[in-house]
């Protein structure tokens, strides 16, 4: 049997098929279908591990165009953002440059390969015609109250010198350099994503062709916990903290409390005392540890003693006031109650500092002696050294606390969820620029939709190598700017939007590519929404597949859109591997191409 000639077939049907326009979408689908791979990240040419997310699209795609569906299957760059720019740095070349020449390099290996296009419909996202729309989509966030700006503990990778979003940080690494992440408290745009937490989690029911992993991977993400929370009150002061807990039944059994070491509190406790200088050293040296490292299961827990006391305002007992590292700041308030007793960490905690140990908990028919304990009693049981809730069942006395509380005003039941603010501010020049101005007089002010895009300078203007603040900063033509309100000089926010704010709505824009009074029109919204299937990988779980959703409800919410679910179907595929079982990367330099 000879050889399959493949450069003669290939050229030849692939001449044919653009002659026909074949792949061309339909202006108005009688029977329509959108079928979307997730676009690339133009960080090198094409690669066969690649290919896999495209030829499942197009085997299906093609399967549904002979079966007379008008289909939709477009292509697209996720051009902004670390990868392009880290690789552009790399090689000494500007990352627009860089990325520019990627797309044309890896189109052409697209289209030689022939997988079914409709390349009129190609959207780039670092291109001032898309990124235009990010912005608005800012602006639009930011009318509704779901953009704002908030001094916060932050990631921080000292290695790319950029803050994180939590869902960049994969176990206490960086998504892009696996360096290990650090905290920095710093003044940041966030979108309030917590604000949908409730409808992200519910609606994932609806999603029954979704895999189930990745409902499960979300919802664990989103992490809703039912629990209450207790006021304290701190001795010798009239201030008041509240601590977050999942078992109410157990706050008999405080002994101590523990501050993240980024709480405000934490500082703010000791000062002026004898404990001042060891709290803000150990603070110091809280923030320079990795979030592995401060809650791992492995390492010995360790904190300070601010000297101060506060009032379990429920048993009226005093309790130790701590600084301790394993508490993070993103976990409920900032601030837990330590309960040796009955969790295993704060019973090594408190073995370690002496601390003393309440049983409130016996197990059904045994009594505990809190001298002899090896470990923590976590299991629910009876009530004991708890006042009136003595000899209540532990499950059923928790809820009767709460209601107490709630009648004395010092608690109350509270949904906890583990899903935080989405931090979108980055410290980079190869972004979409934040559409913000800040003016003496006003404030934070907006920039007009009328004034949109808000271009990124030209790359010889920038030195963009990163410096751990934005590069931006230090171009006094893009900085400098009237302000919207007053007239008077004002400057530009400096910092560039993460890069999936631009693919939060990427799937949106390829209804109407080519539209410039609005990111896309409704009608076609109308005529093209949902995806009916989606086709990527499983690392995009709790990152891309959670901010896509969000964003999607919130133009559901403003009427953009006719779902409030950007896709019907997802297929998770796995990765390519090289012949050592290496996931295929271009960073790794063990690609093969198609062609
Ligand atoms: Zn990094
Ligand atoms: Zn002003």
């Amino acid at each position: 049997m000879g050889s399959y000639p493949f450069k003669e077939i290939e050229h030849k049907w692939q001449k044919r098929w653009e002659e026909l326009g074949l792949f061309k979408t339909p202006e108005v689908p009688k029977k329509k279908m959108y079928i979307l791979e997730m676009f690339a990240y133009p960080s090198g040419d094409i690669h066969m591990g690649h290919f896999r997310n495209y030829t499942i699209g197009d085997v299906v795609a093609r399967y549904y165009l002979m079966n007379n569906y008008d289909i939709l299957h477009p292509f697209g760059w996720d051009a902004f953002g670390l990868p392009a720019e880290e690789a552009a740095i790399k090689r000494n070349i500007d990352p627009k440059t860089w990325t520019l020449n990627n797309i044309n390099i890896s189109r052409a290996t697209l289209k030689r390969v022939g997988i079914s296009y409709d390349w009129d419909r190609e959207v780039i996202t670092c291109n001032p015609d898309y990124y235009k729309w990010t912005q608005w989509i800012f602006l639009k966030l930011y009318e509704k109250g779901l953009a704002y700006q908030a001094e916060a503990a932050v990631n921080w990778c000292p290695s790319c010198k950029t803050v994180l979003a939590n869902e960049q940080v994969e176990a206490g690494i960086c998504w892009r350099c696996k360096s290990p992440v650090t905290k920095r408290t710093l003044t940041q745009w966030f979108f309030k994503i917590t604000a949908y937490a409730e409808r992200l989690l519910n609606d994932l029911d609806k999603l029954s062709e979704w895999p189930e992993n990745v409902k499960i991977m979300q919802r664990n993400w989103i992490g809703k916990s039912q629990g209450a929370e207790f006021d304290f009150l701190i001795e010798d002061s009239n201030k008041k903290f509240t601590v977050f807990t999942t078992r109410p039944d157990t706050i008999f059994g405080v002994t101590f409390v523990a501050i993240a070491p980024e709480h405000p509190l934490a500082t703010e406790l000791a000062r002026g005392t004898p404990y001042e200088k060891k709290v803000t050293d150990y603070v110091h040296q809280a923030q320079l540890k990795t979030e592995i490292d401060r809650t791992s299961e492995v390492t010995e827990k360790d904190g300070v003693f601010t000297g101060r006391y506060a009032l379990n305002l429920i048993s009226g007992e005093r309790v130790q006031l701590w600084v301790a590292d394993y508490v993070l700041p993103s976990y409920g308030t900032g601030i837990v109650m330590g309960v040796p007793a009955h969790d295993e960490r704060d019973f090594q905690f408190a073995k370690k500092y002496q601390i003393p140990i309440k049983v409130v908990i016996n197990p059904p028919g045994e009594s505990l002696d809190a001298t002899m304990m090896e470990s923590a009693y976590v299991d629910h049981g009876i009530m004991l050294n708890s006042g009136q809730f003595d000899g209540l069942p532990s499950e059923e006395g928790g809820k009767k606390v709460v209601e107490y509380a709630i009648g004395k005003g010092i608690g109350r039941f509270q949904v906890n969820y583990r899903l935080r603010d989405w931090l979108i501010s980055r410290q980079r020049y190869w972004g979409a620029p934040i559409p913000m101005i800040h003016c003496d007089d006003c404030g934070v002010v907006p920039v007009p939709e009328t004034e949109l895009p808000v271009l990124l300078p030209e790359e010889e203007k920038v030195d963009f190598i990163p410096k751990g603040r934005s590069p931006l900063e230090d171009v006094e033509s893009f900085r400098r700017v009237k302000c919207p309100r007053c007239g008077k000089m004002a400057s530009r926010d400096p910092d560039t939007m993460d890069t999936f704010v631009c693919s939060s709505w990427y799937h949106l824009r390829y209804v109407d590519p080519h539209n410039s009074k609005e990111p896309f029109s409704k009608e076609q919204a109308k005529l093209w929404l949902p995806i009916d299937l989606y086709i990527g990988g499983i690392e995009h779980a709790t990152g891309h597949l959670l901010y896509f959703r969000f964003i999607t409800k919130v133009l559901y919410d403003s009427g953009w859109l006719p779902v409030d679910e950007p896709a019907i179907r997802l297929f998770n595929h796995g990765m390519v591997l090289d012949e050592n079982g290496e996931v295929m990367s271009k960073s790794k330099g063990n690609v093969v191409s198609p062609v």
